[in-house]
């Protein structure tokens, strides 16, 4: 059994999960998008043994708190080779949005590549790759609810117009991979509300274009 709690945290209000195996109170947390004490203390009063942070992919909103958590928590972070680009892209982004004073994130020394296993005690975390939103972006699946990035939202789909987008190829991760999984799989985004599978399937007005 796990339990999910989101912190919607960081510039651009990215959905922040941490996932535990309620049996062995070991946990991973699906980006970490901000420094903030409040967000630091939330994820430290659960108590539970932080063991990955994953990423679903380097933009700036997703990965703003994983050196203060690293020095916080002692607790590594996983990003797709591919993305590793985009990280380095963080002060540039952050400039772009205008007001935001440039953070410089240290390089992700841990990878994770498509069909990667990762445990939080007896709970199995599968990796599934799913370029489109940026060239290396992630989904996890998670006993059986799928962590979705900016890959896949409610009604929608990440936005493909900046650096390593493309539409075509969000597209067909979404259908080729993502839609394999069973129609009740439910869908966690990185902005916004929860979803489902067959949801998207019969109202994603992009994805039925
Ligand atoms: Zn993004």
């Amino acid at each position: 059994m796990i339990d999910i709690k989101v912190f919607v945290e960081g510039p651009i209000d990215a959905n922040n999960y941490l996932i535990t195996d309620v049996n062995s109170n070991e946990a991973v947390l699906i980006d970490c998008s901000s420094v903030r004490e409040e967000f630091i203390a939330a994820v430290k009063s659960t108590g539970v043994k932080l063991k990955y942070i994953l990423l679903t992919h380097g933009h700036f909103d997703h990965v703003l708190g994983i050196d203060k958590f690293k020095e916080v928590f002692g607790v590594d972070t996983y990003i797709s080779k591919a993305d590793v680009t985009q990280v380095n892209l963080v002060p540039s982004m952050m400039h772009m949005f205008a007001g935001m004073n440039p953070v410089k994130i240290s390089p992700v020394t841990h990878f994770v590549e498509d069909g990667d296993e990762f445990f939080i005690g007896k709970t199995r975390i599968v990796a599934i790759s799913t370029p489109g939103h940026t060239k290396g972006g992630m989904c996890y699946l998670i006993d059986g609810k799928l962590f979705s990035g900016d890959t896949l939202f409610q009604g929608s789909v990440g936005r493909c117009d900046l650096t390593g987008g493309d539409l075509k190829s969000i597209v067909r991760s979404i259908k080729e991979k993502l839609f394999l999984l069973p129609d009740e799989t439910e869908v966690y985004p990185g902005h916004g509300a929860k979803t489902s599978i067959g949801f998207e399937k019969k109202y994603n007005e992009i994805l039925n274009l």
